[in-house]
């Protein structure tokens, strides 16, 4: 598949058809700059014609439960046969370490459309509301769960598997036909889909359509069409603001996956060193470049030298290095765009009275987006450094007086995503843990990602819940039919 690619160009997937265009752009590996190849530049034509063939298919697809089941499971068995040259493409395509496609960045993605497989299965699409008599009118009720339509998912670069297929998943299983807009730095992972879902999968034409281009003129277009019914996004909480605004043209349904500044609290009961070494770990993994990161490190203020100290070793001894060393934690970051972006926000915290523990600056190479591990000390959560997302390998420090002052200041955010806490009286830590207004939170490193657990944010982190029967339930509607007699 990719060395066809490579001298081809990745096609677009519309009403069932794998579609080559003359107009392409190119895909780079990050770590080197190098061009991988070129994928399919759709135009507004092209977008056009797949929500057509999108809104064909709706009926004859939300009808068939078992073929729904049957594709979905279908596609996780392709995508299992095809996961060493899946893993090859992330680890160039998205500068992801090697290590994270053992999970987040494929294989636990690709499990879960298992998941919903099954629950579309067992799922409740039908509920006995039972007799009653309002207004004197003797009324049978029942409550059925019904697909929603057209969905519209668009979607970022830094978890392509995961975000693609944690929207696939739950609209193809509830019964809604899907058009893909991935974005324009991650154009082949999406293509991926598009591929073994027609030659591998009974999936009908206009099902799932895939349409990849380096406009984002397309996304803005998904989320205004009157034919798409629920627009289903994860990016910048600046876009996904943009995509609501589109929406509300034709009142369409929107749920937003957003952005965070979460932070990580160590409490003065718990072991510093364990705990600072593992917000360093969590912090650059994947060169930052996760919405739910902790990127704000909260510890007690008269031990905050010592963390700075610990925090500051591991994570320049973890290093930026190759994505494809197993041993990998931070690889580099996405485009130019990110790594200037970043740099930015370097410089601002430098104005702000920031000082850099270690890190700062981009790295020492030729070639690829590369910035250092780097921990920001000196700064107070008021400042732009430590309120913004940064989406880098960037750690701020803040000092905190006692659980009272770590909750104010974690929850002093426009963020609510995510969040974690350490501590050595796990009582306290979860108390602590409840506190905060986010979506998830790590208590003591518990891990909350799995296909049954819903994911999203509080505040500007988004609207509604990806994953679980939470996310499920996003993209369906509820209807209520009433029998007199
Ligand atoms: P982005 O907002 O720039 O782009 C996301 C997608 O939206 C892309 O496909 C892009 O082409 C498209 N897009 C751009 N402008 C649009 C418009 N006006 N209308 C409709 N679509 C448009 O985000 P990004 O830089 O690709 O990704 C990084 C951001 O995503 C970070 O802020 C990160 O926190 C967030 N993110 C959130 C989650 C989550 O689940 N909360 C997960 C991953 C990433």
């Amino acid at each position: 598949m990719l060395d066809e690619w490579a001298e081809r160009g990745s096609p677009l997937l519309i009403d069932g058809e794998l579609v080559t265009c003359d107009e392409r752009f190119e895909t780079l590996d990050p770590a080197t700059e190098e061009v991988i190849g070129t994928a399919a530049d759709a135009t507004l034509g092209h977008l056009d014609t797949a929500i057509a063939a999108a809104r064909r298919a709706f009926d004859g697809w939300a009808a068939d439960l078992p073929l729904r089941v049957r594709c979905l499971r279908q596609l996780r068995e392709a995508l299992v046969r095809h996961a060493d040259e899946l893993r090859e493409l992330t680890v160039r395509e998205v500068g992801a370490p090697r290590f994270l496609t053992y999970g987040a960045q494929l294989d636990a993605p690709v499990a879960d459309l298992g998941w919903f497989a099954d629950l579309a299965e067992t799922y409740a699409w039908t509920r006995d509301l039972g007799r009653a008599a309002p207004m004197g009118m003797v009324s049978e009720r029942r409550l059925l769960r019904e697909p929603v339509g057209v969905v519209g998912a668009i979607t970022p670069w830094n978890f392509p598997h995961q975000i693609n297929l944690a929207k696939l998943g739950p609209a193809l299983a509830a019964g809604n036909t899907v058009v893909l807009k991935p974005a324009p730095d991650t154009p082949w992972c999406a293509a991926a889909l598009g591929r073994l879902l027609t030659e591998e999968t009974d999936t009908p034409p206009g099902v799932v359509n895939i349409v990849t281009g380096r406009d984002h003129a397309l996304g803005a277009r998904l989320a205004t069409d009157p034919r798409v019914d629920l627009v289903s996004f994860t990016g910048s909480t600046a876009t996904g603001r943009e995509v609501m605004r589109g929406a509300a043209e034709n009142l369409k349904k929107v749920f937003l996956e957003l952005g965070g500044k979460s932070a990580f609290i160590v409490l003065d009961d718990a072991d510093l060193r364990t705990a600072c070494s593992y917000a360093a770990f969590t912090g650059i993994t994947h060169a930052g470049q996760g919405c739910a990161i902790t990127s704000r490190l909260l510890v007690p203020r008269a031990r905050h030298d010592e963390a700075v100290e610990i925090t500051a070793h591991t994570m320049a001894k973890l290093g930026a290095r190759d994505p494809s060393d197993d041993r990998t934690v931070c690889g580099p970051v996405i485009s130019a765009r990110q790594r200037d972006r970043i740099e930015g926000y370097l410089k601002l915290a430098a104005e702000e009275g920031g000082s850099f523990a270690t890190g700062g600056h981009r790295s020492d190479r030729d070639k690829g987006f590369w910035i250092e591990p780097t921990l920001i000390t000196g700064l107070t959560n008021r400042s732009r450094a430590a309120r913004e997302e940064i989406f880098g390998p960037v750690l701020v420090i803040l000092p905190h007086d006692g659980d009272d002052d770590a909750v104010r200041l974690a929850n002093d955010s426009p963020y609510g995503l995510s969040g974690a806490v350490h501590g050595g009286d796990v009582e306290r830590a979860r108390a602590v843990a409840r506190r905060l207004r986010t979506g998830t939170v790590s208590v003591n490193g518990g891990i909350w990602y799995a296909a049954d657990v819903p994911f999203g944010g509080y505040k500007q982190s988004g609207v509604g819940r990806e994953m679980g029967v939470a996310g499920f339930e996003e993209y369906l509607e509820t209807k209520v039919i009433a029998e007199g007699g």
